[in-house]
């Protein structure tokens, strides 16, 4: 089979690896290779980032007006909605989550770029009322310049958007890494917003390894921020990668989250949100409730409800309907949920369902994990410290609300956590107690571009979303204006 060979989008055109090697990438549910994506190194990082900083500082993009900016970034959104069933096949086809989930998603994607465009032209300066005689002073919000964007494979254009949506609304330019499992569909929303007429070099596309050219990127003097998701060891070169030229991260990382259910809770509610809150996407999600806390006195029944309900979870090819989760992502993925739920064994965790490898039902050669419950396990045990990003849940019972906080919170992460109660002095203790960037009320998930998301501790740094981040993609510039002829002597500080 000839495999389709993809190259790198830079400066509005595409463009092959300086290197000329090529990485293959595989569609997890066929397991075998559609395609080749560039494998590219510091050169392609160089160009990618000299086109955008020419973009950022000459032509058309610097010279738009905020309102012709937002029109532009409105049109980006339009244009992902027009091709959104395109796109999520794309998706699909190199991520294996299931269409109607990657279709849903990317029909979402547009409210970011219509929001963030909303926000291009109230980027108000302030004329401050200074207390020097004779002086006036204001100040100005100026964008950074290049942004690097770096992407994992679970949600690429969603994530993308995000961090591109906010930073064109604020008059940057970006170069995007995306994920090296799932580069196809960058390269070809940046086709199309450039054929929807974004000004060369805005936007460019390098693809290849998190190590070499992520690394090459992230380095790079000419990028002005680096706005990455992904692991916490990527996450962590990234950052002292940045450190070096005191470029600002933002880093969205992973997570271990809590799922929290008192008796008072609805109960049906509560163990379909668990279910759902660990099992959709397979698990390979950054929020997902990998943690089930439940409480002592309804564990069993409780526990009974939510593995009845994994049970019925169906696996197969992720383009049917009829699919709830589609095979694991990638080979290394699928290993490391095979080593955790073995070392959650080892560590005394017993096995409700699931622990095992299972075939696709309809015989293909893609990689599938059982939807995996695990009981007897305590916070302190690894499988309960350490993110899977796979299809187990962790269950762990607690005696009493102060119980349940503790364990919640005895963790290096924090991105998300679920309460399920309908005990409102105690949603909103806990709520102001729990350390994680989002709590959800008997719901969970719910994310929104009007709403900040991000994480404490090793969940990252930064937030995505709302208004008030927009301003982390620029710089502050105070500017004094002296309006008298005096000059004071040896200008006091
Ligand atoms: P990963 O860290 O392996 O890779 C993410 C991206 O970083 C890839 O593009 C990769 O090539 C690149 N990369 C890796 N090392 C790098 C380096 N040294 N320098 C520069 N770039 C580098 O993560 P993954 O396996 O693709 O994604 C899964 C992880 O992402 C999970 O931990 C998950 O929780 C996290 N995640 C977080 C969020 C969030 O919003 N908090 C959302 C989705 C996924």
């Amino acid at each position: 089979m000839t495999l389709e060979k993809l190259e790198n989008f830079i400066d509005g055109a595409y463009a092959a690896p300086h290197s000329g090697q090529w990485l293959e990438t595989e569609n997890p549910y066929t397991a075998t290779a559609w395609g080749l994506i560039p494998r590219s190194d510091a050169a392609d990082a160089e160009a990618a980032v000299a086109a955008a900083q020419r973009a950022f500082a000459t032509g058309p993009w610097p010279a738009l007006s905020p309102t012709q900016r937002a029109a532009m970034i409105h049109r980006i959104g339009d244009t992902i909605a027009a091709h959104a069933e395109e796109l999520a096949r794309i998706e699909v086809r190199d991520n294996c989550k299931t269409y109607k989930e990657m279709l849903n998603q990317v029909k979402r994607i547009p409210d970011w770029y219509h929001f963030y465009a909303g926000l291009a032209d109230k980027l108000n300066g302030q004329v401050l009322p200074t207390d020097r005689p004779g002086h006036m002073n204001y100040v100005r919000h100026e964008p950074l310049g290049v942004i690097a964007m770096i992407t994992p494979w679970n949600s690429p254009l969603m994530l993308l958007a995000w961090k591109l949506a906010p930073a064109l609304a604020a008059g940057n330019t970006a170069v995007v890494k995306p994920s090296e499992f799932t580069t196809a569909s960058a390269l070809r929303f940046a086709e199309l917003v450039y054929q929807a007429g974004l000004p060369s070099g805005v936007l460019n596309v390098v693809s290849g390894l998190g190590a070499e050219v992520g690394a090459a990127l992230t380095a790079h003097p000419g990028v002005a921020k680096v706005a990455f998701t992904g692991g916490v060891s990527g996450g962590r070169a990234v950052y002292q990668a940045a450190a070096r030229d005191l470029k600002p991260v933002s880093l969205e990382l992973g997570g271990k989250s809590p799922n929290i259910v008192f008796p008072d809770a609805d109960l049906e509610l509560a163990a379909r949100g668990v279910v759902s809150g660990i099992f959709g996407s397979g698990g390979q999600s950054c929020v997902a409730g990998s943690r089930l806390l439940v409480a002592s006195e309804i564990h069993d029944n409780f526990l009974a409800r939510v593995i009845e309900l994994t049970r019925k979870i169906r696996l197969g090819d992720p383009m049917s309907p009829e699919t709830d989760i589609g095979p694991v992502a990638t080979r290394p993925q699928f290993d490391h949920i095979m080593n955790c739920i073995g070392f959650a064994r080892e560590g005394g965790a017993t096995v409700a369902t699931g622990g095992v490898q299972v075939a696709d039902p309809a015989g293909g050669p893609g990689l599938f994990v059982a939807p995996t419950v695990l009981t007897g396990v305590t916070n302190d045990m690894r499988i309960a410290q350490e993110e899977v990003f796979g299809p187990v849940l962790s269950v762990i019972p607690f005696e009493d609300e102060a119980d349940a906080l503790r364990i919640a919170n005895d963790s290096d992460f924090g991105l998300g956590a679920g309460l399920w109660t309908r005990d409102v002095a105690r949603v909103h203790r806990m709520a102001a107690r729990l350390q994680a960037g989002s709590v959800w009320v008997n719901t969970y998930k719910a994310t929104s571009q009007i709403s900040p998301f991000g994480g404490y501790k090793m969940s990252g740094l930064g937030r995505e979303g709302g208004t008030e981040m927009i301003a982390d993609y620029t710089r502050v510039k105070s500017v004094w204006i002296n309006l008298t002829d005096e000059v004071p002597y040896g200008f006091p500080l």
